[in-house]
């Protein structure tokens, strides 16, 4: 789950980690009270969207006066923000934040990621922070200096002091960066993140070390022992198709390609893509509808895929455990039947009950291509696509 830079720092904050003063805003009347509560003549307006990027296309602004605020807020809200990450359709800008104007000497970069190679959290730091942090890793990946933190110790004091020096920050500074980045780990590592990312970490004209972006992921996995998550998630950020299926409790994920996979178990769904890719298809997702599959789940994972104008097959691949076949063939004559199915589908079923179920299937009187095993499934999707 991603949050957004607002809610990051407030969760740093609580962590001792300084952040710029600055208030969230949803409307051009609340950005320029923002404004004026937080005083001062030099203020940031800020495009709150989960997507990196913001200042180089346009979503971060600097402004001088109320009036300008005003119009910056006016133009910023509701606008489609189009960044590297966002890709070409941008990402509406539905919340701001206004913050203090900082007076910035210095831009690092400071993040922290789950390692799975050291099954560690690093901790990566570089001097060359800001806005160009991408084409540092690209070309230049020696700028950016890694440490592993022990899991048992977490990151220890010394450690942070000396990738603090290895950065540049000023030795006057060493201390404050250093508090920085312990707060940062406790942030990190109590709340269950994946990523973490300060870019840029700030060394201000007055002496502060300050963190000036901040973005937060965090493994889904952890979500029943984190409450306030909810009050966190955004789901105007997130795919549609996926809030959707979290609905229906189907796990689902939209991909590029143009076949639709329907399939019960993560390592079947997995493995059906594989094999999809081996005969030359492309995935349009993964769904997985789970071991207890009822009629009503198979009818919206086909709305679901069925929704991606991209669909041009769909692939039904079940293995029927303790889920039967015929209960499985049932759910999906009766789900082809109500979404009037269009494209063309191929179901291969194994386990108990299949020859039952292969006969719901042949009798339902609906064109579908029943397949012998994985690979015959496989073969006929592709074929059939190729077809359309
Ligand atoms: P993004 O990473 O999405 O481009 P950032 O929050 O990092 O967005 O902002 C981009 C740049 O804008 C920063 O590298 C910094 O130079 C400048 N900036 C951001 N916030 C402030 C602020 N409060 N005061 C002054 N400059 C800022
Ligand atoms: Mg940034």
């Amino acid at each position: 789950m991603k949050i957004h830079e607002y809610q990051a720092k407030s969760l740093l904050a609580r962590y001792g980690v300084p952040v710029p003063r600055g208030i969230p805003c949803f409307s051009v009347t609340e950005a320029v009270d923002a404004a004026r509560q937080l005083g001062g003549g030099l203020w940031v307006v800020k495009a709150q969207i989960h997507a990196g990027g913001r200042g180089k296309g346009g979503g971060v602004k600097v402004v001088r006066s109320a009036g300008e605020l005003e119009a910056t807020a006016q133009q910023m809200l509701g606008m489609q923000l189009v960044t590297h990450q966002t890709g070409p359709q941008g990402q509406k800008v539905a919340r701001l934040l206004v913050e203090e104007g900082v007076d910035i000497r210095q831009e690092m970069y400071v993040g922290m990621v789950v390692d799975r190679q050291t099954q560690q959290v690093a901790l990566m730091a570089s001097a060359a922070g800001g806005m160009d942090i991408e084409e540092v890793a690209a070309h230049t990946p020696e700028k950016i200096h890694t440490m592993q933190i022990d899991p048992g110790q977490g990151l220890l004091p010394s450690q942070a002091e000396a990738l603090a020096r290895r950065i540049d920050v000023p030795e006057a500074l060493v201390g404050q960066a250093r508090d920085l980045m312990l707060g940062l780990y406790r942030a990190f590592d109590e709340n269950d993140a994946s990523l973490a990312e300060i870019n840029p970490m700030v060394v201000t004209a007055d002496g502060r070390m300050l963190a000036l972006d901040a973005k937060f992921n965090f493994d889904d996995n952890a979500a029943f022992r984190h409450g306030e998550w909810q009050a966190w998630r955004d789901v105007d950020e997130e795919d549609p198709n996926e809030v959707e299926a979290s609905r229906f409790g189907l796990s689902y994920i939209s991909l590029d390609g143009n076949i639709g996979c329907l399939v019960n178990g993560a390592g079947l769904a997995m493995a059906t893509m594989d094999i999809v890719k081996l005969y030359g298809g492309y995935p349009a997702n993964f769904l997985d509808v789970g071991g207890g599959a009822t009629t009503e789940k198979v009818t919206e994972a086909f709305k679901l895929m069925l929704g991606n104008p991209h669909v041009q097959a769909i692939l039904v691949n079940i293995f029927g455990g303790i889920m039967k076949c015929d209960v499985i063939a049932e759910g999906v004559v009766a789900a082809a039947r109500q979404v009037r199915l269009s494209v063309p589908l191929v179901v291969r079923l194994e386990g108990t009950n299949v020859e039952l179920g292969k006969r719901i299937l042949a009798e339902s009187g609906l064109p579908i291509l029943s397949a012998a095993n994985m690979d015959d499934a496989a073969a006929q999707v592709v074929a059939a696509v190729r077809r359309s």
